[in-house]
C-alpha cells in the first residue's frame, strides 16, 4: 500500500541525500540508504558497487547490515528506511527478508526498480510480509543528483574516447 510522506520523511531523506553525496564523491551512481528506528538513524549507507568491486555493496544492503548490528537481530520490525532512489530487486527482496515495515523512497527507477515499477517485490500479496511504501519525498533533488551523475558519465565517456581514437 502507498501511503503519503511526512515532514519527519524529508528530515530523514535528507540524510539519506548526504549519503547518495558520498557515493557521488567517488564517481559511484549517487544513491543513498538510511534506517531510522524510534527516531533515530541507525544505519547508514551509500553505492560503493565500483569502489568495493561487489553487486552486494548497493546503498540499502549496507544500511541493513549496520542496522541489524545495532538491533541485535535480522529483523528489522520497527524500523523505516529512506532510500533515494527505488530499490532494485536484490535490495527488495533483502527488504521483505528485514521486515522492514516502511520504505520511503525519493526517485522512482522505471527500468530496474522493484518498489513498483518494473516489480513490486515490496507488496506482493503471496510473500508473508508487505511493506507500506511512501514515493516522491525530496524527488527533485534526488533526481537531479542522479541526473548531474549520468550527464557528467557521459561527457567522460565521450572524451575518453575521442582521446582513445587520437591515440
Ligand atoms: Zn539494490
Amino acid at each position: 500500500m502507498e501511503f503519503v510522506g511526512t515532514n519527519e520523511d524529508e528530515k530523514y531523506m535528507k540524510d539519506a541525500y548526504r549519503q547518495a553525496k558520498k557515493a557521488y564523491a567517488l564517481g559511484e551512481v549517487p544513491i543513498g540508504c538510511v534506517i531510522v528506528h524510534e527516531g533515530k538513524a541507525i544505519g547508514r549507507g551509500y553505492n560503493r558497487r565500483n569502489t568495493d568491486k561487489s553487486t552486494l555493496a548497493h546503498a540499502e544492503i549496507t544500511a541493513i547490515k549496520r542496522a541489524s548490528k545495532v538491533i541485535g537481530d535480522w529483523r528489522l520490525e520497527e524500523c523505516t528506511m529512506y532510500v533515494t532512489l527505488e530499490p532494485c530487486q536484490m535490495c527488495a527482496g533483502a527488504i521483505v527478508q528485514a521486515r522492514i515495515p516502511r520504505v520511503v523512497m525519493a526517485c522512482m527507477n522505471p527500468k530496474a526498480g522493484c518498489g513498483g515499477s518494473v516489480l513490486n517485490i515490496l507488496d506482493m500479496p503471496q510473500f508473508n510480509h508487505q511493506v507500506e511504501t511512501v514515493r516522491g519525498v525530496m524527488e527533485e533533488e534526488c533526481s537531479a543528483l542522479l541526473k548531474t551523475f549520468f550527464k557528467e558519465l557521459r561527457i567522460r565517456n565521450k572524451l575518453e574516447k575521442e582521446v582513445t581514437e587520437k591515440i
